[in-house]
């Protein structure tokens, strides 16, 4: 592939603002770039704290997309989850309602400001609501000590979780809580998801024994070709997620999820759902509990409606120049 210029990347740059249904990791609305190249349309919309070095892998993954193009695909679609925020107990139907025939569901716990019984509260809400053979996966974004950690997923464990996403931050911590828990004869695998931001890392989980499997994302480890190799060599289960993109980056994680040799896990790409808007009529939302596997393509109408302000098109068009030499 021969990588486009930056003339290129920024004659077919568009940048949207959309809005989020409940607010998630504390933000209440999504900044993305979009990129058209001669393939299609790529995302760019790494998170506004990132730098160059960083930027750039997302970067590779646009123009994997736009220009490239993704690995064949081995399945037509891809299973996704339901997520559920932190919500009380009462709110649960109402959000898993939203995800149309989804048969696991993500439920976050942890939540700052909350207490171990809201945590058993809304996973027993969740079991109540999906049934016996639904499954259930919790994800603390890593806000357990090792203490708690073991504490609460000893507590959750009657409502068998598939299992626990980041349980806590640390990847020692991970590998520790994963011996803790099989000595107490406590049945939860330990997913690393937080712990994945580079491509050395699923490698470092592996050998570390810090997780039972991996949740991957596209545009951190640089696109769905570099993704699949990632998977291969840390050799774990992996699940595909994504990081509240459009339907466009959405796009590129099902092209991973339909790429992996094996997909045992439902996917975290049903977050079409927690977006209030998107670029395109017609989004990637879970019909039956899957999503197709598809090209996505941009309205110019809804480019339009959700664009950004103009000091911020400038703002994400600095920001792909200065990731360029990091590419
Ligand atoms: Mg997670």
């Amino acid at each position: 592939m021969s990588t486009p210029g930056p003339d290129e990347l920024l004659d077919g740059l568009h940048v949207v603002t959309l809005p989020l249904r409940t607010r998630f990791r504390g933000i209440a609305e999504r900044e993305i770039a979009l990129v058209r190249g001669p393939r299609g349309w790529g995302e760019f919309a790494p998170f506004v704290e990132y730098g160059p070095t960083e930027t750039a892998r997302w970067l590779a993954a646009t123009i994997e997309a736009a220009w490239t193009g993704w690995p064949d695909p081995v399945r037509d679609s891809v299973p996704v989850n339901a997520t559920v925020p932190a919500v009380p107990p009462a709110e649960v139907a109402g959000v898993l309602a939203r995800y149309d025939g989804c048969t696991t569901a993500k439920v976050k716990v942890a939540e700052a400001g909350q207490r171990q019984a809201d945590d058993i509260d809304r996973v027993a809400a969740v079991r109540d609501a999906m049934g016996p053979h639904g499954r259930i996966r919790v994800d603390a974004n890593g806000g357990w000590s090792l203490a708690q950690a073991h504490d609460v997923l000893a507590a959750l464990a009657p409502f068998d979780l598939e299992y626990a996403e980041q349980p806590c931050a640390d990847v020692a911590d991970l590998a520790r809580l994963r011996i803790d828990l099989a000595r107490n004869g406590i049945d939860v695998p330990v997913a690393a998801d937080e712990s994945i931001r580079k491509v050395e890392d699923p490698l470092e989980v592996a050998r570390l024994r810090a997780a039972d499997l991996v949740v991957v994302k596209v545009a951190p480890l640089g696109g769905v070709a570099r993704a699949l190799e990632v998977v291969a060599d840390c050799g774990l289960p992996a699940v595909v997620s994504s990081a509240i993109d459009s339907s466009v980056g959405l796009g590129a994680g099902v092209a991973l999820a339909a790429a992996l040799p094996e997909l045992d896990h439902a996917c975290g790409l049903g977050t079409g759902a927690l977006l209030g808007a998107d670029v395109t009529a017609d989004p990637l939302l879970p019909v039956r509990g899957e999503l197709p596997v598809r090209d996505v393509v941009p309205d110019p109408d809804l480019l339009a409606a959700h664009a950004a302000h103009a000091d911020r098109l400038d703002w994400w068009r600095d920001r792909v120049v200065a990731a360029l030499p990091h590419l």
